[in-house]
């Protein structure tokens, strides 16, 4: 990925900052007026494209999502052929719900009315292949502690057709792309991070596999009316790393994070970039997931167990026992 040869890669201190270089950069670059994006991208994208778009630097425009989150490709289709030579912002990978977007569809659409394509990889680089010689896209973004590399650090990806302006000057770092002194530890922990990453995909995303369809299996056969948000119990559809479980209307769904964190278990209601903040998920609610239900995010990765997942289901078996739909 690292040496394709149509690309300038320039490190960043994360995702929300490669985000802001490749929205903004392009934006201003190309002179772009017209945004074509999703309500349930993560808000290093979302927040940023309705911060232009409140400065009336953009016009931002939202395709249609159905119930699970799956975005309607005729309708991007009928937006960029309304809006030519626009920026289409679309996410690899949901990090709420785990939904996977068809990238390579949604990029040659782009390439079809020759609209710039952004995509927010990072919760899919270090756990999928992306062939960039091949990939319809100009922007492409990373992180490394989402494949347990460090915090701190991250990488864009932009296609030479498409090459931005800088929006860190000061520096001739990076090829002039980034100016200041660049994070060394980061960027060789990040390098070695996505080596082993690679090197052991398939290893890991089938012993992480299993985690997630024992969790799945589990949950429906002991919690009635338990469901799932967005795609994420469909495995060819979603993450492995990722399951969003929606949990029948409880009293017990307000304590449920904190209920959890007392027995050892670390999940989250949404997205964890948002935990603490006194607002909801901006995704459950774009797919009007209903208030009196309770949703969890459980994240997998290679370092969890089955005896992990069996304690899980335990503990909400405790929390929901005899609770209907
Ligand atoms: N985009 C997505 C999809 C993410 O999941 C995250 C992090 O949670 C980010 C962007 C932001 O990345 P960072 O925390 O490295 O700034």
């Amino acid at each position: 990925l690292l040496q394709c040869s149509t690309s300038e890669i320039f490190f960043t201190s994360g995702g929300t900052e490669a985000d802001n270089c490749a929205l903004r950069g392009a934006i201003a670059t190309f002179s772009i007026q017209h945004v074509i994006s999703s309500s349930i991208e993560h808000s290093a994208v979302l927040q940023t494209l309705q911060y232009l778009a409140g400065e009336e630097k953009i016009q931002l425009h939202f395709v249609d999502l159905d119930k699970q989150g799956q975005i309607d490709l005729q309708h991007l289709a009928s937006l960029l052929q309304k809006y030519p030579n626009a920026l289409v912002s679309l996410m690899h990978a949901n990090n709420e719900i785990g939904n996977l977007n068809p990238i390579e569809e949604i990029g040659e659409i782009c390439r079809t009315y020759k609209a710039f394509f952004h995509s927010d990889t990072v919760q899919t680089i270090g756990h999928f292949t992306h062939d960039l010689s091949k990939l319809p896209l100009d922007y492409l973004v990373a992180s490394a502690h989402k494949f347990h590399g460090p915090k701190g650090i991250g990488f864009l990806y932009v296609n030479r057709k498409a090459k931005i302006n800088p929006l860190i000057t000061g520096g001739a770092q990076e090829r002039n792309m980034r100016g200041g002194t660049e994070n060394v530890y980061g960027i060789v922990g990040l390098a070695k991070a996505m080596e082993i990453a690679y090197a052991h995909m398939s290893d890991h995303r089938q012993q992480i596999e299993q985690l997630k369809k024992h969790l799945i299996e589990q949950l429906q056969k002991n919690i009635e009316g338990i469901s799932f948000n967005g795609t994420s119990a469909d495995l060819d559809k979603s993450l492995y790393t990722v399951l969003n479980v929606c949990l029948p209307a409880s009293e017990e769904n307000d304590m449920l994070l904190f209920n959890l964190d007392l027995q050892g278990i670390s999940s989250s209601g949404g997205s964890a970039c948002s935990s603490g903040a006194a607002v909801g998920s901006h995704v459950l609610a774009a797919l009007q997931h209903p208030k009196e239900k309770g949703a969890v995010r459980f994240s997998f990765s290679k370092f969890n167990t089955l005896s992990e997942i069996d304690y899980t289901v335990e503990q909400l078996i405790t929390l929901y026992k005899g609770i209907a739909t």
